[in-house]
């Protein structure tokens, strides 16, 4: 049973994508994953709007210190597991912008991030390979979470045992 949980999680992953106050580049070439050319829904990956519903969020552009308040917001909506994926030079590191007054940095200056993924704009074939590595994180974390649940469950079934 558990196996089979983390195994469905990890075949039909929902994405959520978020733009930190990207310049566009890196959203097209996310878009473009999402286009018949490169078609990430083959992998079972679906692109969704509500982050109660993703196991996946992407985010590109640089954290600022008006935005980094929403992109936490939105990481703690998510259910875990969940893993993040930071997109292009602004994403991982806060690119040519990061010594600007407003800019926090990277990504993980404000979440832990799972993969990351170089490149100004990067290829959509560089995403798609940042999605599968946090993929496999995805799955080492479902374990644990799936572990954490059957173990109340298992505790549960045993107190009502003993009444
Ligand atoms: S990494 Fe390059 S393409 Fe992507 S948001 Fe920054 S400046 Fe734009």
């Amino acid at each position: 049973m558990k196996s089979l949980i983390n195994k469905s999680r990890v075949k039909s992953p929902w994405l959520i994508h978020f733009d930190c106050g990207s310049c566009n580049g890196c959203d097209i070439e996310v878009l473009a994953c999402l286009t018949p050319v490169y078609d990430i829904e083959r992998f079972g990956i679906l692109n969704v709007g509500n982050p109660k519903h993703a196991d996946i969020l992407l985010v590109t552009g640089t954290v600022n210190h008006r935005n980094k308040k929403a992109l936490k917001n939105v990481y703690d909506q998510m259910p875990e597991p969940k893993v993040v994926v930071a997109i292009g030079a602004c994403g991982t590191t806060g690119g040519v912008f990061r010594e600007a007054y407003n800019v926090v940095g990277g990504v993980d200056k404000v979440i832990p991030v799972d993969a990351y993924v170089s490149g100004c704009a990067p290829k959509p074939e560089a995403i798609i390979d940042g999605v599968i590595i946090a993929l496999g994180k995805l799955a080492e974390k479902g374990k644990r979470v799936d572990q954490g649940i059957f173990e109340r469950l298992e505790q549960t079934q045993t107190n009502i045992k003993k009444r």
